[in-house]
């Protein structure tokens, strides 16, 4: 790793140009958040796509917008209902190049229009502002990271595929497609800019992640004058929902949690409709698909009752992400090339999930955190660490000279994958 840890003419390069960029990087996320982008306002995004594509068309790349896939959720009365967001930013480069990375990023945030607008300065060289973390911030260093390293003269031995989508904040569902298509298209390594955290430890392995909806519908009646001709849906769902809870703890690193439950009207109805809404979390394959097994035997057993049938949506829509051979290379590559420019990063399990998870499902071994350090993600005290542009920015203009003069085998750390 010795080769990984020392900084070539070519690095000190891309750190010269970046450092000198820092503040323009940090203007443009700026302007970027200025502008709402939550996952369902259309309008929002549907304006800064084009913002965005502009700033990439700086790139020696081809840069497109397409339309996501429609997707399905289910309404408060029990009905699927086709939903979308905005569009898909697809940016692709040298595809016939020896090395190939996919790249990903989402321009949306978890703030819909009105919750939490401007950005102010809090002091300590740190920004308040929606998305400014999670994540312009990170989209701009991606940006600034990739014109460095075209500066510079290994360009033509890496070429890259990046997908920016406008739905990660509510699972991907329009985006996961062209995700697992960039991955697919002979990508050896993937970099996706989530924030890290304000301490600058990274992300290590991440569990998968499911949504489920289940539908339950019973038999209406009057609750006085015929109690005994209903069949409660509301009971039923009760009687799921005590299931479901039930199954923490079963299996290591599992959980469930019922979030929302739908349905029922007035006290003197039987109810005929409820919804119950829930998650779980599985930190491998083979705990995920026990855990879709005990829910489909949940379901089996509600639905079993008498009067009472349903309708089952949702799974595992992340797969996990384990600290596998092939990630821990990668991790200590990356551990290595920090080290050149004086940062010591650490790589931290965590139950949360990304577009990482996605494309680790797609083969490719992945970081998912190489966006700018901050913290209070997903709150109205959202913050992002100034002097963290340059420096993510400069780490991954390294990854991207390492993996183009071969100092980092990208290729054989993907290999590892199927071990
Ligand atoms: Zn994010």
């Amino acid at each position: 790793m010795t080769e990984l840890s020392n900084l070539t003419r070519e690095d000190h390069a891309v750190q010269e140009r970046i450092a000198a960029r820092s503040a323009s990087m940090i203007e443009r996320t700026c302007a970027w958040s200025a502008i709402n982008t939550g996952s369902f306002n259309t309008a929002g995004l549907r304006k800064l796509a084009p913002i965005i594509a502009d700033a990439f068309s700086g790139l020696d790349a081809e840069v497109r917008m397409e339309e996501g896939d429609p997707f399905e959720t289910v309404s408060a009365n029990g009905e699927t209902i086709q939903t979308d967001t905005g569009p898909i930013l697809r940016v692709s480069a040298r595809p016939q190049a020896p090395v190939q990375v996919v790249m990903s990023g989402h321009y949306d945030t978890v703030f819909p229009p009105g919750t939490f607008e401007a950005v102010k300065d809090i002091g300590d060289g740190k920004l308040n502002g929606p998305g400014l973390a999670d994540m312009k911030g990170g989209l701009n260093v991606m940006l600034e990271a990739l014109l460095a390293f075209e500066a510079g003269p290994f360009k033509d031995r890496l070429g890259y595929q990046i997908v920016m989508s406008p739905d990660e904040e509510i699972g991907n569902f329009a985006s996961a497609r062209a995700l697992t298509e960039a991955a697919r298209s002979g990508a050896h390594i993937g970099m996706t800019y989530e924030p890290c955290m304000d301490t600058g430890a990274m992300s290590g392995g991440r569990k998968g992640s499911a949504v489920f909806d289940i539908v339950l519908h019973g038999r209406a009646a009057h609750a006085g004058r015929a109690k005994e001709e209903g069949r409660s849906a509301i009971e039923a769902a009760a009687e799921l929902v005590i299931g479901l809870e039930a199954l923490n703890g079963q299996r290591e690193g599992v959980t469930f949690n019922v979030g929302a439950i739908d349905g029922g009207s007035a006290v003197n109805i039987v109810p005929d409709l409820a919804i119950v809404r829930f998650g779980a979390r599985a930190p491998d394959a083979p705990s995920a698909e026990w855990a879709t097994g005990e829910v489909q035997r949940l379901f089996a057993r509600a639905t079993a009752r008498d009067g009472i049938h349903g309708h089952f949506h949702g799974g595992f829509y992340r797969p996990p992400k384990p600290r596998n051979e092939a990630q821990q290379a990668l991790f200590d590559a990356i551990r290595a090339t920090g080290q050149a420019i004086g940062i010591e990063l650490e790589f931290v399990d965590t139950g949360g999930v990304c577009e990482g998870n996605n494309i680790f499902a797609a083969g490719v071994p992945n970081v998912d955190t190489l966006g700018v350090r901050g913290g209070r993600i997903h709150s109205n005290e959202e913050y992002v660490v100034l002097d963290s542009f340059a420096e993510r920015a400069s780490l991954s203009a390294l990854i991207l000279n390492r993996l183009a003069d071969g100092r980092l085998d990208g290729a054989g750390i993907k290999a590892m994958m199927g071990r």
